[in-house]
Order: C-alpha cells, then sequence, then structure tokens
C-alpha cells in the first residue's frame, strides 16, 4: 500500500513537455519522483523519456504493455479515437500500471502530465475522472497542470500537496505551457512527439484488417503492423513489403521467430529488393503475386528474368519470379 504521509510520487511519463512540467511541479514542492514510462505496441520516439528523465534528476522505470493489453485493443471498454485509438482504456491501463509501481516503493500519488481540454476525447474533464477510477485511482491520481480545474486529490485535502501552487491549464495550447518550463528552469523543452499510431488515420485500415481477418491475432501480428506495406491479398493471405534495409531486417527477425509454416518470406535472388512476408495460406500464385510487389519496388530488376528466394520454416529454394501468374492483392492497407 502506499504511504500515507510520504512526500514521494510516481509520474506517467512520457518525456514529453507536459508530463516534464508535472514532474517538476511536484520536485518545487518537495516530492521525490520516480518516473514511469509505459511503452505501448505502437508508439514511436522511444529516446526521449530518458533524456528528459536525465535532465529533470528523477529515477526512470521503463515497462511494456503485457499481453492484456490486446484485448483491449479489441474491445475498449470506452470506445476508439478519431482512429484505432483506445486513450480512454489504454490510459487508464497505465494508471493501473502507475498504481502498482505507487504501492511498491511507498508513494502517496500518481501524477501524469495531462491537460484538460487538450485531445479531443481521452483528456476531456469527464474523461479523467474515468480514467482515475478505472485505473483504482480514484483521489490518488494528480494533474498538477490542471488541477485547479479538478476536484482535489487526497494528497491535496490532506495538505501534503499545496494545491495553491498547482495551474488550471485548459485546452491545446502550447505556448503557455512553453512559458511555464521557462519559468521553471526546464532548459532542453522537447519538440512534440508523432506519437502513437492508433491515432492516426491511416493506420486504422491495417489494424481494421487485422479484427477482421486474425480476431485471435497474437502480439507479434500487432507489431508487425508498425512496418513495411501491407496488402491483403485474400481472406486468408496478407502480404508485407519492407521500405528500407531497416524494415527488411525486422521482417525477416519476424519470419525467423514466427512458428515454422505460419509465415513464409520470399527476398530476391538475382536482383536488389525488398524483403516480403506472406501471412496465412501460401501457394504458387500468392508466392508469384508477392515476387511480383517485390520487382514492383525496386529499379534494378529486368522483370523477365528476376529469381526469387522462397523461405518456408528452414528450408530455401530458388525459383523464377513467374510475374505472368501473379494477382494484384485485394487492397493496399
Ligand atoms: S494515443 Fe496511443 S498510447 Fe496514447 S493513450 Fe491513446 S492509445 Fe494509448
Amino acid at each position: 500500500m502506499s504511504s500515507i504521509g510520504s512526500r514521494k510520487a510516481v509520474a506517467l511519463f512520457s518525456g514529453g513537455l507536459d508530463s516534464m512540467l508535472a514532474v517538476r511541479i511536484l520536485q518545487q514542492q518537495g516530492f521525490e519522483v520516480e518516473a514511469l514510462n509505459v511503452r505501448t505496441i505502437f508508439q514511436c520516439c522511444k529516446a526521449p523519456a530518458a533524456r528528459a528523465a536525465a535532465q529533470l534528476g528523477v529515477r526512470l522505470t521503463v515497462l511494456g504493455v503485457g499481453d492484456d493489453y490486446l484485448d483491449l485493443l479489441r474491445n475498449p471498454r470506452h470506445g476508439y479515437g478519431k482512429g484505432c485509438n483506445p486513450c480512454v482504456d489504454c490510459r487508464a491501463y497505465m494508471g493501473r500500471m502507475a498504481r502498482r509501481l505507487m504501492e511498491e516503493c511507498g508513494a502517496c500519488v500518481v501524477i501524469s502530465g495531462e491537460v484538460v481540454g487538450q485531445r479531443p476525447n481521452s483528456q476531456k474533464r469527464q474523461q479523467l475522472g474515468v480514467v482515475a477510477r478505472d485505473a483504482g485511482l480514484e483521489g490518488r491520481l494528480l494533474r498538477p497542470l490542471s488541477a485547479k480545474l479538478l476536484p482535489p486529490t487526497i494528497p491535496e485535502i490532506e495538505g501534503l500537496v499545496d494545491r495553491r501552487s498547482l495551474y488550471g491549464f485548459h485546452g491545446r495550447g502550447r505556448r503557455p505551457l512553453i512559458e511555464l518550463a521557462t519559468r521553471l528552469g526546464i532548459r532542453e523543452i522537447p519538440t512534440p512527439s508523432t506519437g502513437c499510431a492508433l491515432a492516426e488515420k491511416n493506420f486504422s485500415p491495417r489494424v481494421k484488417d487485422l479484427f477482421e481477418h486474425q480476431p485471435a491475432a497474437r502480439r507479434w501480428e500487432f507489431e508487425l503492423l508498425n512496418t513495411g506495406r501491407h496488402f491483403r491479398f485474400d481472406r486468408k493471405t496478407k502480404m508485407v513489403v519492407g521500405r528500407n534495409e531497416r524494415e527488411n531486417a525486422l521482417l525477416e527477425r519476424v519470419f525467423q521467430q514466427a512458428a515454422s509454416g505460419e509465415v513464409l518470406m520470399v527476398e530476391p535472388a538475382d536482383f536488389v529488393g525488398p524483403v516480403g512476408l506472406l501471412v496465412g495460406a501460401a501457394g504458387d500464385t500468392t508466392i508469384n503475386s508477392l515476387a511480383a510487389l517485390l520487382v514492383r519496388y525496386t529499379r534494378q530488376c529486368d522483370p523477365d528474368r528476376a529469381s526469387v528466394r522462397v523461405w518456408r520454416g528452414g528450408q530455401c529454394h530458388v525459383r523464377r519470379a513467374r510475374l505472368a501468374e501473379a494477382v494484384q492483392p485485394a487492397r493496399r492497407l
């Protein structure tokens, strides 16, 4: 259990400006803060948290989400935002992780950099209350940047946190927050991150396609959504083609780690081009069609002479690409 009376806080910490400010405000009230960075499957820009924590002089704990996060993605209690982003449920999930850390380290409060009205759905005043309730943090989740617009938390009521020194920010404006950062001595102001792919509208078709065709998809299938160009070939088969060397290497790793027979890998044998994966049923037509995609995404290839290596489990064979027998995938995702 958290120690009532302790001046220790756990911060949900992305490393962005808002979470840095939340930490600094509590530090100014004499709190020792432990930062928790939760990594979901779809966030990018992971490096800033370490840099920001170092700047603030706080200990950083980094935790990844468990497989139960996949259930949340499929069936969020509070629905999705504009994309496939279940933000209210996701924040509550992170809140539960923070609550466990709060109890472990004897802190009395969890803080976050949320600002009322900053995000259209998940940061409405009412939704902030829902997040606190679902996280099991009612009265213990403090948003220092907007606290004056929200009901007082237990540490404020008990006088451990001075409510008068908290803030009442509202809305999306970044300038007042930058001004506050300057006043609070935060020298390196992070640029806004590109954030979480789930919130991007053009990422949604991939996620929806996975829900529709692989309702019991496992973690690696969700992780694969972050990499490459995706094509729905038919009801049973999806194709993924790397866009650069980094993605080609990631696709090779997915192939190596997938159970034998679940994924087939096709790569150029005599030209320079991308790696492709076939997820699902693989036959002659699908292999030729994936080979055609590899040829399409390379500039240095004679289509009449192209050969590919086909990997199935630990077995590999080389064959002509047979582009005349290729079929266009049903759609690009
Ligand atoms: S944007 Fe992504 S990581 Fe952030 S709360 Fe929403 S779903 Fe979670």
